[in-house]
């Protein structure tokens, strides 16, 4: 049998790096599928159920796990992010690409029961630059700012583990080195190694990203 053309996409980043800009210019909504999660936080301004989220409470994201209704699913500042099984195992089968936008220990748990899933993870240039963008973006309270800062490095720390790291500088650069990743593993063709997590000028930029921070 030959692989499927698709993929699986699973793409990490802090908070605020840019990964929701990336993708809304990488890729056409009528031929890859945006996994919708379910979280229980509360919506920012202009949320809408069902297009961002799905907007549920505690008991019933502690019902869905019980049911095994989720491909994967964590706890990220005081509250549980998971992606519904079901509609990423239709759009698969119905030969869409699938994304997913969730952070690290959701992107493991997919690797582990998918080996096939391209792991990619997005650098910011500094961890100062992500706090000026979640300024910028003016969508959180200080307080969950700083809370988001704080997981952030946590996060860089785990870019080592994933297939690709590329980084989020100039808008342009990245959505072009996201376009490579891509079409290279379509292609198998090897043109985006120097993407590759276990790459040296790719670990240095991350360590750099981590000395500064
Ligand atoms: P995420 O989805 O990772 O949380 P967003 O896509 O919402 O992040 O981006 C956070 C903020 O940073 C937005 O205001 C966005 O316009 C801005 N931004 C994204 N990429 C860049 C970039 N390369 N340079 C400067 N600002 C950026
Ligand atoms: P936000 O509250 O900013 O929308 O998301 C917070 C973090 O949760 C981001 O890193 C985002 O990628 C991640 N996230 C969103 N949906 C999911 C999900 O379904 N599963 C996991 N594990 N993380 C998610």
């Amino acid at each position: 049998m030959s692989e499927a053309k698709n993929k699986l996409i699973v793409v990490s980043a802090p908070s605020g790096c840019g990964k929701g800009t990336i993708l809304e210019r990488v890729f056409d909504a009528d031929k890859a599928y945006y996994s919708v999660s379910c979280t229980t936080r509360k919506p920012r301004e202009g949320e809408e159920n069902g297009r961002h989220y799905f907007f549920i409470t505690n008991d019933e994201f502690e019902r869905m796990i019980a049911d095994n209704r989720f491909l994967e699913y964590a706890g990220y500042a005081d509250h549980y992010y998971g992606t519904p099984r079901s509609k990423v195992e239709e759009n698969l089968a119905a030969g869409k690409d699938v994304i997913l936008e969730i952070e690290t220990k959701g992107a493991f748990q997919v690797k582990k029961k998918r080996s096939d899933a391209i792991l990619l993870f997005i650098l910011p240039p500094s961890v100062k630059e992500l706090d000026r963008r979640l300024h910028k973006r003016g969508t959180e309270t200080e307080e969950v700012i700083s809370k988001r800062l704080d997981q952030a490095v946590g996060e860089i720390k785990r870019a080592y583990e994933y297939d690709y790291v590329i980084m989020n500088d100039e808008l342009e650069d990245a959505v072009r080195d996201f376009e490579t990743v891509i079409n290279a593993e379509r292609n198998k063709d090897g043109s985006a190694d120097r993407f590759r997590a276990d790459n040296e000028d790719i670990k240095n930029m991350i360590g750099e990203v981590l000395d500064n921070a």
